[in-house]
């Protein structure tokens, strides 16, 4: 079997009603995987693309609100594969910047996803499986953003808590990396993209000159989930048309 296949294994991908979440359950499910797409609303959308090509789908709803939310999701239920990819994002002056704007990012980006991976370690470890873990980090795990402190913060946390897992689990048989990608056309973006000056300078910065699409995210993703990347631990990889070399 090739090293890129994911037949046999089963996937959560938590966000995937949408843009990166939904591109990485697509490609997950078409390397072989079974594929439980998470979110807090409904995942019909990308169950409905899975099932049209072939792959096996179902639901999962679970709000990070509650940061705990994925405590019981592992146990007994058999996961190779966790994909944390839920996360949002506050824009403000940081003079300005809430507590609630602060809080909201935090819980969700940085501690879900911590104890999300603590739940998913548990069980695999109790269970002496292998596991594979692919955190959703940012160009801000690296670089600080302007107006978005909360979400550089818990961005540099991803990519922080990322190496740390990696050097506690590597040795157990998990693998722990992350992906950072760069300007990605999603709901995320709107925003940006819909500004022109700002669309314009970052089209400028990018040296492949254009946005990156949520599949060329997805690819890597699974990469990272397959036993090609069985070596790879703590790793944060740039998917970013170039932004970081420049
Ligand atoms: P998106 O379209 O806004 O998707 C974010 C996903 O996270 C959605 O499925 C969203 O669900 C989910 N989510 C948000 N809050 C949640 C909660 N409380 N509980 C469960 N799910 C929740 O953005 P995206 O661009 O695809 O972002 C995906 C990941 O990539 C994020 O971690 C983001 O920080 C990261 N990222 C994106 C870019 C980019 O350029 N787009 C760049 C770097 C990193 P709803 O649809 O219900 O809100």
């Amino acid at each position: 079997m090739s090293r890129f296949s994911l037949e046999g294994k089963k996937a959560l991908v938590t966000g995937a009603n949408t843009g990166i979440g939904q591109a990485i359950a697509v490609s997950l499910a078409a390397a072989g995987a079974q594929v439980v797409c998470g979110g807090r609303r409904s995942c019909d959308e990308t169950i409905g693309k899975i099932h049209d090509a072939g792959g096996a789908a179902s639901a999962l709803i679970i709000d990070f609100a509650d940061p705990m939310a994925g405590r019981d999701v592992f146990t007994g239920a058999g996961y190779d594969i966790l994909v944390n990819n839920a996360g949002i994002i506050r824009r403000e002056d940081s003079v300005d910047f809430s507590e609630t704007d602060w809080d909201d990012v935090m819980d969700v980006n940085a501690k879900a996803l911590f104890f999300t991976c603590q739940a998913f370690a548990k069980e695999a470890l109790a269970q002496d499986r292998q596991g594979k873990i692919v955190n959703i980090a940012s160009l801000l795990s690296f670089q600080g953003g302007i107006r978005v402190p909360s979400y550089t913060a818990s961005k540099h946390a991803v990519a922080g808590l990322t190496k740390l897992l990696a050097n506690e689990w590597a040795a157990r048989g998990i693998n722990v990396n992350a992906i950072a990608p760069g300007y990605i056309a999603t709901n995320n973006t709107e925003a940006l993209r819909a500004d022109e000056a700002r669309n314009q300078a970052i089209l400028e910065r990018i040296p492949a000159g254009r946005w990156g699409d949520p599949e060329d995210i997805a690819d890597t993703a699974v990469f990272l989930s397959a036993p090609a990347s069985d070596y790879v631990h703590g790793a944060v990889i740039n998917v970013d048309g170039g932004w970081l070399a420049r």
